[in-house]
């Protein structure tokens, strides 16, 4: 029985010949194997052929595994210096010992580790359970979120720095959270950690969205295993759930499972609020075609093209299940203009009470685009104007 940890490591990690091997001094590895298990003594295999991803040491003591994954020596872009980290997580969950640790170790670095992007990634790994075994002198603690609406709210802040359509989102619908991340780039890190983050510390369903931009691009198979790991989280295919959508024509739970337009509408209008009343309860919103996936799917259009418009955040709206219902069943009517108009048919006392839950009776025109026009004007060609009136008349 071996009484002294073993440590090892691949001497070239990350493409770098000799990289480790420099990096990883004997005050070094005994700092790291002693913060990890409490022994100073310890023996090294060092390993050099097969390629080491995740940045990883590990030690074996005690019929535990510790997979130690080290800090980049180098904080460059926000994104290069947190891609090692999900190699680590993979690695650590495809092993199915049950006694491991998975933990984190800064080694010397230069650079700024602690940008509100970076805090937020080492609280999501804090809170999917990794250990930090030191901390930059700079940082006095890591704290892993408690709640949904935490990671939300962080994931809101640090999301303005980086708006551009490779984000990843995270928001919730019914009693389930739902993540939509690209399966490119920096979004397919940030998701899987937000998956697995939100798989911890809720017991409800995580609803977790590959946004393919083509059918053929998939999250890498070591991280579907990781996510399929966690019993509570299920993974969608966003581009083949639009598929049978389109062929099954049900527009009312079409927000649920097609993911690539509700990610679509995240990146065109942010965070989930009802443009007819602003309520921002996430839970009660939904994405509103605005062109009709039924009327969409009637048409003589062939696959590709249905699949845009449908999939299309210009032709989308956020809306709560009651503006939702209301606008489905027209009996709310959105000009081009934005202004909202009311069925006449609609008797005295209902109408009171549309006006009442409408607090916004004429929308925000920073979403009306010329191609949000012409999917209103798509809608509409199937009304008359003359069954309607203002809703603020
Ligand atoms: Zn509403």
């Amino acid at each position: 029985m071996k009484t002294k940890p073993l440590v090892r490591y691949n001497i070239n990690a990350q493409k770098r010949s000799g990289y480790f091997a420099q990096i990883l001094t004997s005050d070094v590895l005994e700092d790291i194997c002693f913060k990890a298990t409490g022994c100073r003594e310890f023996e090294v295999v060092t390993e050099s052929e097969s390629y080491n991803k995740g940045r990883l040491v590990t030690i074996e003591y005690n019929n535990v595994l510790y997979y130690v994954t080290l800090s980049e020596d180098k904080v460059d872009g926000r994104n290069s210096s947190v891609q090692s980290v999900p190699s680590a997580l993979n690695l650590f969950y495809a092993d199915d010992r049950t006694k491991k640790k998975l933990c984190y170790y800064f080694i010397q670095y230069t650079g700024n580790y602690f940008t509100e992007y970076h805090k937020f990634i080492f609280r999501l790994l804090k809170t999917v359970g990794v250990q930090f075994l030191n901390l930059p002198s700079n940082c006095s603690a890591i704290y892993p979120y408690s709640n949904i609406n935490e990671i939300m709210s962080a994931r809101r802040e640090t999301q303005g720095q980086n708006k551009s359509n490779n984000s990843s989102y995270i928001t919730k619908f019914n009693n389930r959270i739902q993540i939509f991340g690209k399966t490119f780039g920096a979004s397919k890190y940030e998701s899987t950690l937000m998956a697995l983050a939100a798989a911890k510390i809720t017991k409800g369903k995580v609803d977790f969205f590959n946004v393919a931009e083509n059918g053929l691009v998939e999250l890498p198979k070591s991280s579907q295993i990781t996510l399929s790991k966690f019993a509570n989280i299920e993974q969608h295919s966003a581009t083949q759930t639009l598929d049978k959508k389109i062929s099954e024509s049900l527009p009312e739970t079409a927000s649920l499972r097609n993911g690539s337009y509700l990610y679509n509408l995240l990146s065109k209008l942010g965070e989930k609020k009802c443009c007819m009343c602003q309520c921002g309860i996430p839970e009660i919103i939904q994405g509103a075609h605005i062109w009709e996936v039924s009327a969409i799917s009637k048409t003589s259009m062939d696959f590709k093209e249905k699949f845009q418009h449908v999939n299309n955040s210009d032709n989308g709206l956020w809306l709560c299940q009651n503006h939702h219902k209301l606008f489905d069943s027209n009996i709310i009517m959105l000009l081009k203009n934005g202004q909202l108009c009311v069925r006449l048919d609609v008797n005295h006392y209902d109408e009171e009470y549309i006006k009442s839950i409408t607090s916004c009776k004429r929308l925000d025109v920073s979403f009306l685009t010329e191609r949000t026009k012409d999917y209103i004007s798509k809608r509409n060609s199937s009304l008359c104007k003359e069954d309607y009136h203002r809703i603020d008349d």
